[in-house]
């Protein structure tokens, strides 16, 4: 390419290249400006965007009521610390989460930090504290995060742990479900129980750590029957629930938690994040107030945790995704979507399985239907050719070979037919289709 015809997101990429750690992944995209479900590029390029920033743009990019709140609280007051300063906005959000909160009866109290990977920390924190006790169970396919102890409990090697260790101690994994590749709700509890066997006793144990749909694992809702089996063995051991609900949680699937779509289970704590910030960086840990306040006052807490103008931003969008309108879209959009997806995967051998909950969707990629051979170079290709067709599509999986929708909810009819065409003639670019 000559000087001349060099666009201005490849000069930007070179100057990432030159200046950014090479660590982070590179995307193609170079973002301009974004509203609703579109995103323009710095070359007037438009995207329809099928990735909302990884599941933070559920209520769409710049949604006015979450902006209105940012721009009038940046004229009173930024950055306090909320341990040197108490201030409303901070508060305000813990009474939306005790409002909304899954986790039962009884007063709810919240902590606010930056990142899920923090939140999911301080869950562990507090399950700790309020059991006396060490140890935490994870699952096959779940994904907490990029810190220490979220990496240790991650179950996916490369990128996210290969080299980082030594790994943090008492963390044990047990087999999640996975229906699809032929683990049910039986083997899963069968596995765990081994794993109180094998690995741990259950006395020593402070949690587990599960999201009702895994989100980097490959999009696998729990089946209905999982969460509440999972409560019982939890309660019989005097094990917490803690409930991860940083991707699949405000609105993502419909409800504002995905834990509402199961019958007869109320986790002991909540972990919230991305979407819940409107675009700004805010998480939170929600449970009843004695398990919360089994920490002792200093024992929580950070810098930055529930920054006044992330809180501003995070009431409006509380407010709005609690809606039942919102909630009602959101459904409307996950049948629309299932629908066509559906329809796409009897033309598409290559398509194993379409599953997920409301618009929280998956497609794995196979080789074969009877194989089961996971594809994740179509995956690639296919969001390859996605981006070259305007919509930012995202892969994700243990085996990398699973596409999933995080598209803004607030996209309108005409962009969502737009966006599911350009990702049926990716596929077809890809080599998929009818054998
Ligand atoms: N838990 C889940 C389920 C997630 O999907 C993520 C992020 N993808 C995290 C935790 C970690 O969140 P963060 O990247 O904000 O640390």
């Amino acid at each position: 390419m000559s000087l001349q015809e060099e666009t201005a997101a490849a000069r930007v990429l070179a100057e990432r290249a030159r200046y950014v750690a090479r660590g982070v992944s590179t995307p193609r995209l170079v973002v301009a400006r974004a509203f609703g479900a579109r995103i323009e590029d710095v070359d007037g390029r438009s995207f329809i965007d099928f990735a909302g920033g990884i599941g933070c743009q559920n209520l769409g990019h710049g949604n006015p009521a979450a902006v209105a709140a940012i721009h009038e609280q940046v004229d009173l007051y930024l950055h306090q610390c909320f341990m040197v300063g108490t201030y409303e906005p901070y508060i305000e959000v813990c009474r939306l989460l005790a409002e909304l909160s899954p986790c039962g009866k009884g007063e709810q109290r919240s902590l606010l930090l930056n990142s899920g990977a923090e939140a999911i920390e301080n869950a562990v924190k507090i399950a700790r504290t309020a059991t006396g006790r060490p140890a935490v169970i994870t699952f096959d396919n779940g994904y907490h995060g990029r810190t220490l102890l979220t990496m240790t409990m991650t179950s996916k090697v490369v990128p996210y742990k290969k080299g980082f260790g030594p790994f943090a101690p008492e963390v044990y994994r047990a087999p999640s479900p996975y229906p699809y590749r032929g683990v049910g709700s039986d083997e899963a509890i069968h596995g765990l129980e081994e794993v109180f066997k094998t690995g741990v006793d259950p006395e020593s144990v402070a949690c587990v750590v599960l999201e009702p749909v895994q989100g980097e694992g490959g999009f696998i809702p729990m089946p209905a029957d999982y969460p509440a089996r999972l409560q019982e063995l939890c309660r019989k051991h005097g094990i917490l629930y803690v409930d991860d609900e940083v991707q699949s949680g405000c609105a993502r699937t419909g409800p504002v938690w995905a834990i509402e779509h199961y019958e007869g289970v109320e986790p002991d704590l909540l972990v919230s994040g991305k979407s819940i910030g409107g675009g700004m960086p805010l998480t939170a840990v929600t449970g009843r107030a004695e398990v919360m306040d089994a920490v002792d006052p200093g024992g929580l807490g950070g810098t930055f945790g529930g920054n006044p103008v992330a809180c501003a931003a995070a009431v409006a969008v509380l407010e709005e995704v609690s809606a039942p309108e919102f909630r009602a879209r959101a459904a409307e959009l996950g049948d629309r979507m299932r629908g066509r997806l559906e329809a796409l995967a009897e033309r598409t051998p290559q398509i194993g399985e379409v599953r997920g909950l409301g618009p929280m969707l998956g497609v794995e990629l196979v080789t074969d239907r009877d194989s089961k051979t996971p594809a994740p170079e179509l995956a690639k290709a296919v969001v390859d050719a996605a981006f070259e067709r305007g919509l930012l599509l995202l892969s994700c999986g243990t085996y990398g070979n699973v596409l999933r929708t995080l598209v803004p909810l607030v996209v309108t009819d005409e962009e969502l037919e737009q966006g599911l065409g350009i990702l049926e003639e990716s596929l077809a670019d890809a080599g998929a289709g009818a054998a």
